[in-house]
């Protein structure tokens, strides 16, 4: 074959180059790169298994629930450390820090090394963060969010963490943690220093979009619905959360946010074997999903999870030996237990990275991935 002159083979060379270079960049642009994940609102369920979540939508004749609105559902394990039945607290901590550790410990592991929960990491990260709860803000699942304490009862401990953190947003129950402890000392006085509106209403926090805010509607835990909570506290409560949020992460360093809210009044009728006390529960908690999707809809970027620490109660749905009827709800429920079981439990995904949370689980993976999708070390 003849050769071309050395100075044309270098110019068709350069050519070649740069057309195939152009297609290499071309490619590149055309492959989508996966959306970025800025907010995530993560919703617990305390006690909530599936029987549970499948008795509400019984005695709704089967209408669907807003969870099932979820585009990718998984599953979880939930044993602790120390125990095939875990406790709130061991699960709170592997749910929010992604380490196992023993029953009754709060956001440290076994060897009582402390580890920092997601929402900590997105609040050094410069992220907006906020904590719901129906119990005491210092009871076992929104404390593995803020502190870390060798034992859940340390609650006026648990409190002075919402002193060296800063969240954003807190709503719930437990003021007696806050101005009734043991050292005297007024916390919301130390709060209000800081920059707090401090509430005891939702009314009186109505007007506030932006900020940092505590609320505690009870000295202790919140009334239960059946007990005269409003039915839609906690779709109201994440509504105005999210909404001083967006605000404060748009001031931030890092747009973002992550928000907790737990369901936690489940648990406690589950412990009680009361089936309607506890579905008014979990249709608040639903109704909060609701919020937190169509947030999700219109804010590209945010992810929705929603899982349990664990099944409470050993609740069965079985055969009434009467004649099957949609709308017959006098389905025969039985409990084994009145305690918690180690059987896994439901996670359902929404909105951007959703698709992260299909297939089996340790409960320690959620906040691991989670903390991948927000750029966040997972240790
Ligand atoms: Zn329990």
């Amino acid at each position: 074959m003849k050769k071309l002159p050395k100075g044309l083979r270098i110019t068709i060379e350069c050519v070649l180059i740069v057309i195939i270079g152009g297609i290499a960049t071309n490619l590149v642009d055309r492959i989508p790169t996966e959306p970025k994940v800025k907010n995530i609102i993560y919703l617990i369920g305390d006690g909530m298994g599936l029987s549970h979540i499948t008795s509400a939508q019984i005695m709704q004749d089967y209408e669907p629930l807003n969870m099932e609105r979820a585009e990718y559902v998984g599953l979880c394990k939930t044993y602790s450390s120390n125990s095939l039945v875990t406790d709130s607290a061991a699960a709170g901590t592997a749910l929010s820090t992604g380490y196992k550790t023993k029953n009754g410990m709060i956001g440290m592991t076994p060897d009582s090394v402390a580890h920092p929960s997601i929402r900590e990491k997105a609040e050094l990260a410069g992220l907006a963060t906020g904590i719901i709860a129906t119990y005491p803000v210092t009871n076992a699942t929104p404390a593995a969010f803020v502190g870390h304490v060798p034992h859940r009862n340390m609650e006026d401990e648990i409190a002075t963490y919402y002193i060296s953190n800063e969240v954003d947003v807190v709503i719930g129950g437990g003021s007696r943690r806050f101005d009734q402890r043991a050292d005297s000392v007024n916390l919301f006085n130390t709060l209000r220093d800081k920059g707090y509106t401090i509430a005891f209403n939702m009314d009186d926090i109505k007007d506030v979009t932006s900020g940092k805010v505590m609320t505690l509607l009870n000295d202790d835990s919140m009334p239960t619905i059946e007990h005269g909570r409003d039915v839609n506290f906690l779709a109201d409560a994440t509504t105005k959360a999210l909404e001083i949020l967006t605000n404060n992460s748009r001031k931030n360093k890092k747009e973002g946010f992550f928000l907790m809210v737990e369901g936690s009044q489940i648990d406690g009728w589950a412990h009680k074997h009361n089936l309607s006390g506890m579905i008014e529960e979990i249709k608040d908690l639903d109704a909060a999903a609701k919020v937190a999707f169509d947030y999700a809809d219109k804010h590209p970027g945010t992810l929705v999870v929603i899982t349990a620490d664990h099944e409470t109660g050993g609740l069965t749905i079985v055969n009434s030996n009467r004649k099957f009827d949609i709308t017959d709800h006098k389905v025969d429920f039985q409990w084994s237990t009145g305690g918690h079981t180690g059987g896994m439990v439901p996670i359902f995904a929404y909105g951007t990275g959703a698709e992260h949370f299909t297939g089996v689980f340790e409960n320690t993976d959620l906040p691991r991935i989670m903390c991948r999708l927000l750029g966040l070390n997972e240790d």
